[in-house]
């Protein structure tokens, strides 16, 4: 059994969406499913220390066969064996350590060490989730900015140079298609670091409708987007870097993105508070698309 001792090369930074590739290793990957590690992928797996954007749909086609893509994750080897996802025990870096991304399908058809495979990602799944992830990030800086007048002390600050709230609360943050679900934790340690909840708490919806006002202005400037990257590996640095009201922004992100602020369409924000012992959790709901049917229209 010979496992890469290279990072994959991943392709879905710069928007691709099919690539060719060379299998480097398979092997069993629960019932009936197997593990198909390539050279090169378009795939984007799903990263298990921060799964923020979800994997990829799609397939590998591999002579005659063509096998879903079950799913798609960050594994890591030192060269002896495989971990995948939430079992690889070392960070990104650690020196002996490959990380690549895990192609998980059916293993009814056998899949060779050398063998072509072509991966082919479902294309409307990627940009619904190219298109959440930007808004997703349009979002948490609009909502610094909405808060940025209620903090005491100074703190970090985000791309905009506002107090970065998202970064100092975050707890998870969901991509979903055309939109996601950011989850906060307002308690006691953001409160020390100098942040005030009483507007917030009080009035969440006129946060909402400042971030949403925001958003919208960002949109409708239709300043383009792009992923730089140190490097065509996994785990090379990547940065979504972007204009906004006149500044450069970049932000570190491993996800993919709409390659102009203007793929986005009727952005809306809501927000919701609940106590949770002693704290506030606050969700952060952004959506970035018409829905896929219209209304009915009105009945003659
Ligand atoms: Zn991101």
């Amino acid at each position: 059994m010979v496992l890469p001792s290279d990072d994959t090369e991943v392709t879905y930074p710069r928007g691709d969406t099919r690539s060719s590739g060379r299998v480097l290793h398979r092997e069993p990957h629960g019932e009936g499913r197997q593990a198909v590690l390539l050279d090169v992928t378009a795939a984007h797996p799903v990263d298990s220390a921060w799964p923020d954007q979800g994997p990829d749909r799609g397939t590998l086609t591999v002579g005659e066969a063509v096998l879903d893509l079950l799913d798609c994750v960050v594994g890591a080897t030192d060269g002896s064996a495989l971990f995948v996802g939430a079992d690889v025990p070392v960070r990104k870096g650690t020196p002996g350590w490959a990380f690549v991304a895990v192609h998980v399908v059916d293993a009814s058809t056998p899949v060779e060490e050398g063998e072509e495979v072509q991966v082919e990602v479902d294309e409307a799944h990627r940009i619904a989730l190219s298109v959440g992830h930007t808004a997703c990030h349009l979002a948490s800086l609009a909502l610094n900015a909405a808060l940025a007048d209620d903090w005491t002390k100074p703190v970090a600050p985000d791309a905009l140079g506002r107090p970065d709230f998202d970064a100092l609360a975050i707890s998870t943050s969901t991509i979903t298609p055309d939109g996601s679900v950011d989850r906060y934790r307002v308690g006691k340690s953001l409160r020390k670091k100098g942040f005030a909840p009483a507007r917030l708490d009080g009035a969440p919806d006129a946060v909402a409708a400042t971030i949403g006002s925001t958003l919208a202005g960002w949109v409708a400037g239709e300043a383009a987007a792009r992923i730089e990257a140190e490097g065509p590996r996994l785990t090379d640095r990547r940065y979504w870097t972007t204009e906004l009201d006149g500044r450069p922004v970049s932000i570190a992100c491993g996800g993919t993105h709409a390659a102009a602020l203007s793929e986005l369409r009727a952005t809306s924000v809501t927000l919701e508070l609940e106590p949770a012992d002693g704290a506030l959790t606050l969700t952060m709901r952004t959506s970035a698309r018409l829905p896929l049917t219209p209304p009915d229209a009105p009945r003659p």
